[in-house]
């Protein structure tokens, strides 16, 4: 099974690539792990280091697409030492983040069929947090899937089943431990070779201990919860897709943990709610907060109710993310006309025969 379509490259990545007709003697493969400006690849025949084709990606003009973790890119293999990456393939699913400070777009992970939203059964169960990894995960291109877990702490599952009813219409649910080994049949039957499953949940919930449990290995390291507040914690720190000997592959890298912290990519948004209501008390709703009669933000500044320091970090945030938001529009519009140009000259490049 260790062939490039047993890693999941399907028709959708094929015919792109015959698409492309770029030559014969580049080969597809998929990017299983990401360090800075290293990958680590599969192909039909290995494993294998790659690095980018410089003069493709690294463009001074562009925002290259920059290859990530279960992406499948076209390759020149390298007997000799690192494979080249020339392509990134278009991907079928993606997770990714809103920088909220550059306002850009982090890819996280990408091309998973499942996205396995794992969430224990006990103070960390949270419906809207559910709700949340649902919307994103229906969003992302994947089929959401919700696992239950640490079965063995809970004595009420029912109940819990009940509060989630409502949003998971359609949704497959299990219900598992890693401890008693609950559910874990039943989950091995569901997930099926050639798929990626993305894991979205807090550190601590178990998937660790899933993953090790569907495997039947110690795949993964499992982290001692600090009991005081029942947060695990978690020490790697490159990204990795994992490939169970049944042939279903895992994606868990810390991004997609990063993914769950909900609480606190909301945070910036919060920060400042105190100065988003005062301005709603304002006379005009244009008030520019300068000059204009009936201005509670000028009220607050003058009785200390607000501090100008705080006044001064709101206006420098929403003055920079005004202006990453208009960077960002044209770096768009640059982009798109720029991933034209660099494929014209990647086949011309293979014409040549370079
Ligand atoms: P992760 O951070 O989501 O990968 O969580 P881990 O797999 O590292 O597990 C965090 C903690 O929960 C560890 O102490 C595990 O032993 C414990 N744990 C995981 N699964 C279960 C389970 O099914 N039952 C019980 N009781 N504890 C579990
Ligand atoms: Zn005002």
């Amino acid at each position: 099974m260790n062939t490039i379509e047993g890693y999941g490259y399907s028709e959708f990545f094929k015919n792109q690539a015959e698409k492309l007709n770029l030559s014969y003697d580049l080969v597809p493969a998929r990017v299983i792990e990401v360090h800075r400006e290293q990958y680590k690849i599969v192909t039909d025949r290995k494993l294998n280091d790659a690095k980018l084709k410089g003069s493709l990606f690294y463009n001074d003009q562009v925002e290259s697409i920059y290859p990530v973790i279960g992406d499948f890119v076209l390759v020149k293999e390298n007997p000799y030492g690192d494979d080249i990456i020339y392509h990134v393939l278009d991907r079928k699913s993606k997770f990714s983040r809103l920088d909220t400070f550059y306002k850009k777009e982090q890819i996280i992970a990408v091309n998973f069929d499942y996205v396995f939203i794992v969430t224990s059964l006990n103070q960390d169960f949270n419906l809207k947090r559910i709700e949340r990894y649902l919307a994103s995960a229906w969003q992302s291109g994947g089929s959401p899937v919700v696992i239950l877990t640490k079965s063995d702490l809970c004595s009420d599952v029912s109940s819990y089943l009940d509060k989630i009813e409502k949003t998971t219409i359609g949704v497959p649910i299990f219900i598992v431990s890693a401890r008693t080994g609950e559910g874990i049949d039943q989950l091995k039957a569901f997930i099926k070779p050639f798929d990626t499953i993305a894991l979205l949940g807090s550190s601590g919930v178990g998937k660790s201990s899933l993953i090790n449990a569907i495997s039947g290995e110690e795949i993964m390291k499992v982290n001692s919860i600090r009991e005081d507040d029942s947060k695990g914690r978690h020490t790697t720190t490159h990204r990795q897709l994992i490939k169970l000997n049944n042939g279903t592959m895992i994606i868990d890298t810390p991004g997609m943990r990063e993914l769950g912290m909900w609480e606190a990519e909301e945070g910036l948004d919060t920060t400042f709610k105190d100065i988003e209501e005062l301005m709603l008390r304002c006379r005009f709703t244009d008030c520019s907060h300068e000059s204009e009669p009936g201005c509670a933000v000028k009220e607050a500044l003058e009785n200390g109710e607000l501090s100008m320091e705080r006044w001064d970090n709101y206006m420098k945030l929403k003055k920079e993310a005004k202006y990453a938001e208009q960077k960002e529009n044209i770096d768009m519009r640059l982009k798109e006309k720029a991933r034209g140009k660099n494929l014209s000259k990647l086949q011309k490049k293979i014409k040549k025969g370079r």
